[in-house]
């Protein structure tokens, strides 16, 4: 029996996903095991800053008995659209089983057959078996229900593990396209158009992952039919090229270290992907961003302390990353920055990093997310000098700060004043016709 817990607030998006297994077994009449427990609040605490969190928390119990006269299954792989993916918790296997010829060592016919299945049995024998002639083995259970229960168990323990992210101050890499997935049509879309896409979406709106309501990946099609919206779009372009080097420039021994990284890596040699892949070339976005971000601190000289505890300080910083995560106090935020000399602060609050654009002729100012890199003037008091995985951090608190310079402001800024150029002289047809009448009716013509 295994026992997740998730955040309460990602519950829905979990069982959703589990139902749909859940279904299939039931048909099946697969034995299982499915309970959602009650809400709780569970203190979270990080050691190493002291920090402490409540959150709201659910645990899931949930067991599928797939053995079957001694064989389980180890993951599987797919080919669709010409690409070919693997759903493996273990490197080992990716590397053992990404070239398969798809040849079923049961039936040994050579069908052209997109999907097979890694069995094992308990005296450690292995076979590669097409999804039909799988169910020989499982006493007829639908090959396509393994693989997705495989994948499915991975979604888990990555969903179970968001707690100690959060705590650890990482985002989670999205999990691959499910291959129980539906999905629609055919079409065929240049890979580098549809991560530009993702790119300009990631900027303008902040990463939600594939599994969201709000999932990046949807938004993806209707920007991409506004083609002159992305023709101007050189930046997002310019970061597409960036995550696809990135990807395409790794060795065979990285891009094989998880079904992630490989997938993506088929997509992208393949140059062409189809909407299933959406959801997987988008987080290459915040992917991408996450290991530029590693990059960058790994490179620049080591983080020292600044000032003493309790100093008030006026600075000017580098904005690096923010993480945000909920609590029953609502959304927090923990908001890095750092200095010339490679020096790392830490702000603990409730509001995210904002700039204002006061629009043109009016009092309306719009808030904007601060993009990464902006430089802002900041000041507060010094609460803590804090290591994190020997990383030195001062902590900041009570802080107020305003946006020097940033790249999405002047973009924004632009924008506005151009679409206010654009309509400023403009005269509705209607009002015209309505002067006209005033005219017409009383101007005694
Ligand atoms: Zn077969």
């Amino acid at each position: 029996m295994a026992t997740y817990t998730f955040l309460t607030s990602s519950v829905k998006e979990v069982t959703s996903k589990i139902n749909r297994i859940i279904n299939k077994c039931k048909k099946q009449g697969i034995p299982y095991t499915f309970n959602v427990g009650e809400a709780y609040d569970k203190i979270i605490e990080n050691k190493e800053n002291n920090q402490r969190f409540s959150v709201n928390v659910t645990d899931i119990e949930i067991e599928v008995n797939f053995k079957f006269n001694g064989w389980t299954s180890l993951g599987a792989v797919t080919r669709k659209d010409g690409i070919v993916q693997c759903y493996f918790n273990d490197a080992a296997l990716i590397k053992q089983y990404k070239d398969t010829d798809f040849h079923c060592d049961h039936c040994h016919k050579h069908a052209h057959r997109n999907s097979v299945i890694i069995l094992e049995h308990e005296n450690g024998e292995r076979k590669v078996v097409g999804t039909s002639c799988v169910q020989e083995f499982t006493c007829g259970l639908d090959g396509n229900l393994i693989a997705s229960f495989n994948d499915l168990d991975s979604y888990l323990a990555k969903k179970d593990s968001e707690l100690g992210i959060l705590l650890q101050g990482e985002s989670l890499d999205d999990m691959p396209i499910s291959v129980f997935c539906e999905h629609v049509g055919n079409p065929v879309y240049a890979v580098k158009d549809i991560i530009a896409c993702a790119s300009r979406l990631v900027r303008i709106n902040g990463y939600e992952n594939s599994n969201s309501d709000d999932a990046t990946w949807k938004f993806i099609l209707d920007l991409y039919g506004r083609t002159s919206v992305m023709m101007d779009d050189k930046d997002a372009y310019a970061e597409a090229e960036r995550a696809i080097a990135w990807i395409a420039n790794m060795t065979e021994e990285e891009y094989t270290s998880s079904s992630y990284l490989f997938n993506l890596h088929q997509i992208i040699d393949a140059g062409l992907c189809s909407m299933r892949h959406f959801g997987i070339l988008a987080s290459i976005i915040p992917s991408y961003q996450k290991s530029e971000y590693k990059r960058i601190q790994s490179e620049r000289p080591a983080s020292n302390f600044y000032g003493n505890v309790g100093d008030k300080v006026s600075l000017t910083l580098t904005f690096t990353k923010s993480i945000s995560y909920n609590s029953q106090y609502g959304t927090g935020y923990f908001h890095f920055f750092s200095d010339e000399q490679g020096n790392i602060f830490k702000w603990s609050t409730n509001s995210p990093m904002e700039f204002g654009v006061k629009e043109p002729n009016s009092d309306y100012t719009s808030l904007h997310s601060l993009d990464q890199g902006a430089v802002v003037k900041i000041s507060g008091r010094i609460k803590a000098h804090d290591e994190y995985r020997g990383e030195k951090q001062t902590v900041i608190t009570r802080c107020k700060y305003e946006v020097i310079e940033s790249k999405e402001r002047d973009r924004k800024v632009a924008e506005m004043n151009e679409e206010y150029n654009r309509n400023k002289d403009y005269k509705c047809p209607w009002e015209k016709t309505f002067d006209d009448l005033l005219e017409h009716c009383f101007g005694g013509k």
